[in-house]
């Protein structure tokens, strides 16, 4: 079979990887329209805050075993009937099998003096490694930087600029920062601890205009100010990247449409990861993107042709030194649902539970809560939570381990996930441990936890750690 995929990203790469696995019957060409070989795009904070060079975020699983890979090519085209895709090199390859893996592309607002396709001098967004770099550029000698938006890429965004060194101040249009995360009472504490680490943030402070020259950038807001920096970050979210999908003729809403096994509506194309809307969910993350992509390739590789996607609950952390802040499900108040909250401002301290017939529905942990792996665990299994909540939201939880998973891998159940990015739980771990696996790099090797937003490399340590220092035999299966 000829499977070609269209994206060299983090789901393109994968799936290409996963097929490869799965034997030489498979061919694969992966078309990715960035320069460069793949990498890991979730970094590129760690790569802006200076912590991980950019050759550490170079994704190889799928590079030199087999497949056809080709950096920057462009598909411009596809021939659903010749079955045939057409590249910007006039380049013409036929497929058995096509997958659209074309991610997202970043949002550029309506603002006077921001066009698309030529963003003005010291303004970048921040998606590829080339914006990383364009804004690496830019911020050495800047002392001032401005972001506009404050969800999760815009803060990691600010984050990095900020352990530069940098003065930043974030605006953002909503009442409130990572409105879709957060609560109102989490973004309060959150703006006190970002001003604690130099940034300040605006809120509900819509721009208008932006104006940028060789020596800065003006943004004017809608209520008359302006603000002025050495540099423009926009991160205004992210679009799914449809349009060759749309211009062939495929169903397409907000994402590529697609049923359980991502297959669009033509069954001889498929889509995963940012670019894919399965259950009118277009999820802008990996490990959706990720599980997509297995699920495609024992599809494809005929292990399991009727192999259903089905999405995970879905845990946000946010990747930036000096705040620790994880949320989960909703932080909208639901009928009947009981609501915890405790609120420490001064200490950077925030602790929501939204449960709903004795399970959570959502969380958000904010600066020290000893009960965040706990919380998760919890919210991950959909397991019913403790008599005491009060213990488990201040972090004293009674009847589940109360420890955060690296602490205590020995109370933690076999189904917890240690590495959510990969689907990694902790049983796996452990049955890795029993077939040989006797160090770290060994068990990552195995099960690939720890390689996507790596925030688990902790957990997946102490795991290995307890592993090495109990008999196997009484560790349970
Ligand atoms: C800075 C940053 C931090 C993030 N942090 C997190 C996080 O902590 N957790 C999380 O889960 N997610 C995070 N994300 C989101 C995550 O990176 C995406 O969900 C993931 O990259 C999706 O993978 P993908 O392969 O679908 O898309 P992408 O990785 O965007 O890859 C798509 C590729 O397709 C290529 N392409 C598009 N059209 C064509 C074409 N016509 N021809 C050829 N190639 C084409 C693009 O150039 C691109 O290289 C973050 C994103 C950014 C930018």
């Amino acid at each position: 079979m000829n499977v070609v995929i269209i994206g060299y990203g983090m789901a393109g790469s994968r799936l290409a990887a996963e097929l490869r696995d799965r034997g030489p019957h498979i061919k694969v060409t992966v078309l990715g329209a960035e320069p460069h070989r793949a990498y890991n795009r979730i970094m590129l904070s760690s790569v802006l805050a200076g912590k991980v060079r950019e050759r550490d975020v170079e994704i190889t699983e799928a590079a030199g075993h087999g497949i056809d890979l080709r950096p920057g090519v462009t598909v411009t085209a596809i021939d659903r009937g010749a079955r045939m895709i057409t590249t910007d090199a006039g380049d013409r390859i036929e497929y058995d099998h096509l997958v659209l893996a074309t991610g997202s592309r970043a949002l550029i607002p309506p603002l006077s003096g921001l066009d698309r396709e030529h963003l003005p001098e010291r303004v970048a967004v921040f998606r590829t490694l080339d914006d990383c770099r364009r804004i690496l550029a830019t911020a050495s000698g800047a002392r001032t930087a401005l972001v506009l938006g404050g969800g999760l890429l815009g803060l990691e965004a600010a984050r990095g600029l900020a352990a530069r060194g940098i003065a930043t101040e974030v605006v953002h249009a909503v009442g409130h920062l990572m409105e879709r995360q957060l609560d109102p009472g989490a973004s309060a504490v959150l703006v006190r601890t970002l001003a604690g680490i130099g940034i300040t943030a605006h809120l509900d402070a819509m721009a208008a205009s932006v104006a940028a020259d060789a020596d800065g950038v003006t943004l004017g807001l809608a209520d008359g100010r302006e603000l002025r920096a050495d540099l423009l970050v926009v991160a205004c979210g992210v679009r799914p990247e449809t349009a060759l999908a749309a211009e062939t003729g495929l169903a397409v809403e907000r994402g590529v449409v697609v049923d359980d096994h991502m297959r669009t509506s033509d069954p001889h194309i498929s889509a995963i990861g940012d670019c894919a809307q399965h259950e009118g969910v277009v999820s802008g993350l990996v490990a959706p993107a990720w599980e997509q992509a297995r699920i495609v390739a024992r599809v494809l590789g005929g292990e399991d042709p009727l192999a259903r996607y089905r999405p995970l609950p879905v845990v946000t952390r946010l990747k930036a030194a000096g705040i620790d802040l994880a949320a989960m499900g909703t932080s909208m108040p639901a009928e009947g649902a009981e609501e915890l909250s405790f609120a420490d401002p001064a200490r950077g301290t925030y602790a929501k539970l939204t449960i709903v017939d004795e399970r959570l529905t959502g969380a958000i942990l904010l600066g020290d809560n000893p009960s965040v792996g706990a919380v998760i665990q919890l919210f991950d299994r959909g397991a019913p939570v403790p008599v005491d909540r009060r213990a488990l939201l201040l972090g004293r939880a009674i009847g589940v381990p109360a420890a955060t998973q690296a602490e205590s891998p020995a109370l933690m159940p076999d189904a917890a996930t240690v590495c959510q990015c990969n689907t990694v739980s902790k049983g796996a771990l452990v049955r890795c441990w029993r077939a040989g696996a006797r160090s770290v790099d060994d068990v990552v090797a195995a099960t690939r936890a720890t390689t996507g937003c790596g925030t688990c490399r902790d957990a997946v340590e102490g795991i290995v750690d307890w592993l090495s220092t109990v008999d196997s035999s009484e560790v349970a299966a």
